[in-house]
């Protein structure tokens, strides 16, 4: 299936480098030349009416700024991946556009198969969190129903178990430390006198793995916690 990209750009000189580079590709790329213009498009959708897989967003741009379209966007409830591609460089746009909702971020210059990557991926990302099952052995929670079970048996768990789980088994098997678990389920910076993260770990290893052969959650020492076989 084809992917539909919008890229919100002014310079027509870019557009058609990026244009061009992803048709080559093989997706659909349509073309906004300002904000206003972008944020329109963005919520319609294709000229076929088929949503957008992603957005290519410049922040510099005439009528309403590529972070104001994001943050529209959001606000909207669109959850289209959105990558911004700018010339400014400094921290500060990238933690703003970061924390508006932006999925990545490339600076002008840039090598095109960088870019190309990183489309491939927030698009793969996207289409994965459509679908709305997580499965690992025979656990399975589903994001939309919030609904968990395992081997057939529904566990009832709080919001934050629920949370943490579904962040652990969205990077199953991966390495998770205390820190990208407090910021991810959290939202908050570690802070290292507390085993908010160690209670939680341990109630929903009791209603996950209680009464199992197969322990799922694993204590990796001096590291942090992961799911998967040991
Ligand atoms: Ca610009």
């Amino acid at each position: 299936m084809t992917h539909n990209i919008l890229v919100v750009e002014d310079e027509a000189k870019i557009a058609s480098f990026v244009q061009k580079g992803l048709s080559e590709e093989g997706y659909h790329v349509d073309w906004a030349q300002d904000g206003r213009a972008g944020l329109e498009m963005a919520l319609t959708g294709t000229a076929a009416g088929r949503p957008w897989d992603l957005i290519v967003l410049d922040i510099m741009l005439p009528d309403l700024d590529g972070l104001d379209v994001c943050r529209q966007l959001r606000a909207k409830g669109r959850q289209v991946p959105i990558i911004f591609l700018t010339a400014r460089d400094g921290v500060n746009d990238k933690v703003l556009g970061l924390d508006l909702g932006a999925d990545d971020y490339l600076t002008k210059p840039f090598a095109f198969e960088e870019f190309l990557a990183r489309c491939r991926s927030l698009i793969r990302k996207a289409e994965q969190r459509a679908d709305t099952s997580l499965r690992l052995s025979d656990l399975i929670l589903d994001t939309k129903q919030r609904r968990v079970e395992r081997a057939g048996q529904v566990i009832d768990l709080s919001t934050k178990e629920f949370a943490l789980l579904q962040f652990l088994m969205e990077n199953s098997g991966k390495v998770l430390s205390r820190m990208e678990i407090s910021e991810k389920v959290w939202d908050i910076h570690f802070d290292t006198t507390t085993n908010v993260i160690d209670v939680h770990i341990n109630r929903l290893r009791k209603k996950i793995d209680h009464g199992f052969d197969l322990k799922l959650i694993q204590t990796v020492r001096g590291s942090g916690y992961t799911l998967g076989q040991e």
